[in-house]
């Protein structure tokens, strides 16, 4: 059993993790930037090491420092959270030959998954259908007309290193592709210090649809049903859910097929530990290989509400090396769970982010309410990281009892001091065809731009 493990991560999973920890009796090491010195993770832990100035790249992403404060605190394993290095082989390397547990995928799976593009390729392999698209990065110009005149507009031009839904151009012309061909590695090339972009199909009104994944050591891979995620804003995610209403009320067959080639994929890249394969399904109920995301996912927690199992200390057991101790088969999925991502930004002025300091805070709680948040009144939101200051979450026998559960849950979230996404949520939740189940990705960009707006906007 692990004694000590380090929280490589901040904010609402870093508390997440901690709680994990605590019931399986583990000391945990929080690492916190001089922004979050006063932050929830830090106060929750049993330990915290401040590892330098705010801006992630001195603090968060700071591989030296972060191996400093295990190797002085005597953890046995790191946990790497979402975003920051939780994706990073070289990471999970260094960690392995400091004698540190890396608790995420051995860095073999991450390489074989390394980008969108290779990842495409193992897909392939795998006999996984993918979006028709270029062989890898595209170099120039003129290979991008080429892959676009073979694949045939509407297309996106895609980041192969991208993720959080930046870097990425749909184009409908040679024009829009040669234009948005140069932004979109402009743009890569900032975010994530690779240029390199590929080019596939756009497929219209498509469905996000991802399998929650678990392979341990021993090479036992399982899956544990899917989450609808296609109510997105500039292809980031806002609500969640699961079952899937597309799956559920339109193509039942789906969900044996796409699990079975979410671990097929697992399979093929020898993948251990917590991992999402990330599809889109178009409206004849095609689907697409996306990407896979080789960590814990932010909206792992509807999941464990329906499913019953704790995603994150089953990520530790994993990487203590114990076996699966759940069979597929076995796997009871019980009522229906939502998320909604509440960001400090204001929906009201273009999702400006809105850091500074929470006045007042009450969490809603009551039958079926789950809050992962790291806030709390007098906590000042620093401007250096992202947004989100919690996940809600509630749990209904039923889609609509957990939608009234939401509904509910959000008014009675109270956020003052300053502006969250909570109105646009209730907005979502009141839209007659989110209430219907039937929605895609394109279900915002509906909702604010069409005859509904006046239900976000303050009357005048
Ligand atoms: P999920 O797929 O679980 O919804 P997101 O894609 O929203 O997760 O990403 C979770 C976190 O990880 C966010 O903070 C996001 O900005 C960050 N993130 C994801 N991919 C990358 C990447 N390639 N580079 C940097 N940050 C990333
Ligand atoms: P990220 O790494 O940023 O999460 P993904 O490849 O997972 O990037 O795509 C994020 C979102 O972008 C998808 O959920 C979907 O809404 C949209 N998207 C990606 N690829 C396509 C495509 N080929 N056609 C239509 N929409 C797409
Ligand atoms: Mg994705």
């Amino acid at each position: 059993m692990f004694e000590k493990v380090l929280v490589a991560n901040r904010g609402e999973i870093a508390v997440r993790i901690i709680r994990a920890c605590k019931e399986l009796n583990i000391r945990t090491v929080a690492v916190y930037s001089e922004a979050d010195a006063n932050s929830m993770h830090v106060q929750m832990a049993d330990e915290a090491i401040c590892i330098g100035k705010s801006p992630s790249n001195e603090s968060y992403l700071r591989i030296d420092r972060i191996i400093s404060a295990a190797e002085i605190t005597d953890v046995d394993a790191i946990h790497p959270g979402y975003g920051f290095l939780s994706e990073n082989a070289h990471f999970a390397d260094v960690c392995e030959s400091c004698n540190i547990r890396f608790i995420g995928p051995s860095s073999r799976a991450m390489n074989a998954l390394e980008d969108k593009a290779v990842s495409r390729a193992l897909a392939k392999k795998a006999g996984v259908p993918t979006a028709p698209g270029s062989e890898g990065n595209v170099e120039n110009e003129q290979d991008a007309l080429t892959a676009a005149k073979r694949i045939g507009y509407p297309v996106m031009i895609k980041a192969i290193a991208g993720g959080g839904g930046r870097g990425m151009r749909v184009a409908h012309n040679d024009i829009s592709l040669i234009k948005g061909y140069h932004t979109a590695r402009s743009e890569a090339e900032k975010s994530f210090g690779n240029s390199g972009v590929y080019i596939e199909k756009f497929i219209e009104n498509p469905h996000h649809i991802e399998f929650q994944i678990l392979g341990d050591t021993r090479g036992n891979i399982i899956h544990l049903g899917e989450r609808d995620c296609s109510i997105q804003r500039r292809n980031q995610k806002v609500v969640e859910e699961t079952p899937s209403p597309l799956i559920e009320n339109k193509f039942k067959d789906l969900r044996k097929k796409m699990g079975r080639a979410a671990v097929k994929i697992a399979e093929v890249a020898n993948y251990t530990n917590a991992g999402t394969v990330e599809f889109i399904v178009d409206e004849q109920g095609n689907f697409y290989f996306l990407e896979v995301n080789k960590r814990i996912q932010v909206e792992h927690p509807i999941t464990e509400e329906v499913t019953g199992i704790d995603l994150v200390k089953q990520q530790i057991m994993i990487a203590m090396g114990e076996p699966l101790r759940i069979a597929e088969k076995d796997i009871i999925f019980r009522g229906h769970a939502i998320e909604c991502r509440i960001n400090a930004e204001d929906p009201f002025d273009e999702f400006r982010p809105c850091p500074g300091r929470i006045e007042m805070y009450y969490a809603p709680g009551g039958r079926g309410v789950r809050i992962d948040s790291h806030a709390y009144a007098g906590y000042t939101i620093p401007p250096h990281y992202d947004s989100m200051i919690g996940k809600l979450v509630t749990y209904g026998k039923d889609r609509r009892d957990a939608m009234d559960k939401m509904t509910r849950a959000l008014s009675e979230y109270m956020i003052t001091g300053v502006k969250t996404t909570i109105p646009f949520e209730q907005a979502i939740l009141q839209d007659p065809n989110f209430r219907r189940g039937v929605y895609s990705t394109t279900f915002i960009d509906h909702l604010l731009g069409g005859a509904r707006r006046e239900l976000i906007e303050p009357a005048a």
